[in-house]
Parts: C-alpha cells; sequence; structure tokens
C-alpha cells in the first residue's frame, strides 16, 4: 500500500511537547534507517513551528539551525546525551532577553523559532517530566507518557498501538492454524 507521506501541516503531534514533536518530524520503524523526514523547505519549518506555538518566521538558514537542533535533541532524549543541546542553548540565549515572564526572542530573527525550541529542550531536559519520556513500541517517535499509571506504549493508540493490536491479532491467527 503506497501512503501519502506525511506532510508539516497534517503530521501527528503526539510527543506532547515542542521538542519531542520536532524529533518526531522523522519517520521509520526502531532500528531502521529514517523513512521520511518532514521538515524540508522553510514553509514546512513555519507550518510546523505555528503548530506546536513556537512562531512563524523561517528561512533556509532556520531549516538546516532546526534539523541541526533536532539531531541534538535525539541525542538528548534518545541516548542521553545533551552535549549538543547544550551548544544549541548556549546559542539561544545569547540571542534572546531575559524579561520578567521568561526568555523572548524577537520574531524579525530567522532563528527565533530554532532559539525557541532549544529553550524548550532544554528546560523538558531539566524537568521532571524526563521521568515520563518514552519511545514508541512501534515507530520512532518519542513522547511524554502523561497516562495516570505511566504504561502507554505507543506514541498514538489510533495509529501504532492499533497496528501492534492488528499484527498480534494476525500472529495468533497464524500461529492457531493447525
Ligand atoms: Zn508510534
Amino acid at each position: 500500500m503506497v501512503e501519502t507521506p506525511p506532510t508539516a501541516a497534517n503530521m501527528r503531534l503526539d510527543g506532547g511537547h515542542p521538542a519531542l514533536d520536532l524529533v518526531n518530524t522523522i519517520y521509520g520503524q526502531v532500528g531502521q534507517p529514517p523513512e521520511h523526514d518532514v521538515l524540508q523547505t522553510p514553509e514546512d519549518l513555519r507550518t510546523f513551528a505555528a503548530r506546536v506555538g513556537v512562531g512563524h518566521e523561517a528561512d533556509a538558514a532556520a531549516v538546516k539551525a532546526a534539523r541541526d537542533l533536532r539531531a541534538a535533541c535525539e541525542a538528548a532524549f534518545r541516548d542521553a546525551d545533551a552535549d549538543a543541546l547544550a551548544v544549541h542553548a548556549r546559542a539561544a540565549y545569547a540571542a534572546g532577553r531575559l524579561e520578567p515572564g521568561g526568555w523572548t526572542w524577537p520574531d524579525e530573527d530567522p532563528l527565533s523559532i530554532v532559539h525557541r525550541l532549544a529553550h524548550a529542550a532544554t528546560q523538558l531536559i531539566s524537568s521532571e517530566d524526563l521521568d515520563r519520556l518514552r519511545g514508541c513500541n512501534d515507530c520512532c517517535w518519542l513522547y511524554l507518557d502523561r497516562s495516570k499509571n505511566r504504561s502507554r506504549k505507543w506514541c498514538s493508540m489510533a495509529d501504532c498501538g492499533t497496528n501492534a493490536k492488528k499484527r498480534r491479532y494476525v500472529e495468533k491467527r497464524r500461529l492457531s492454524r493447525p
């Protein structure tokens, strides 16, 4: 079955956090090479940023920086290696302004989206929410498990959860055949 690849406008935002949704702009299966990258053009980045609430301006340099930051977030949240994220955080805070209420970045700075995402990632890795960080059992996505008993196994029950259930059902039928 050929499926239309997801876009920044219609990809699911199941990460529960902008930094995890950024990591999830790559599609694929656990242990396999990436199948599809949602962030290709400045328009993709603008659309994604607007959906996760980190701004509206982006150019080609911002796309490159966002992909670099995405790799840094992968390392930080998948492999607990935050060195590259720290480099992005320093750049973000050097370009930003601290005011009562928090850090701000001017909208006319084309990297403001990337700075806000770096700030969000820095907050997440410093927060207790990190205990809730999970990797989907089916695809390669990361998400925060906000379920009460912290037992969520998939990024989305409607998608990967159902896929896994379908597969189990098919396997069972296969096994039960004489
Ligand atoms: Zn999944």
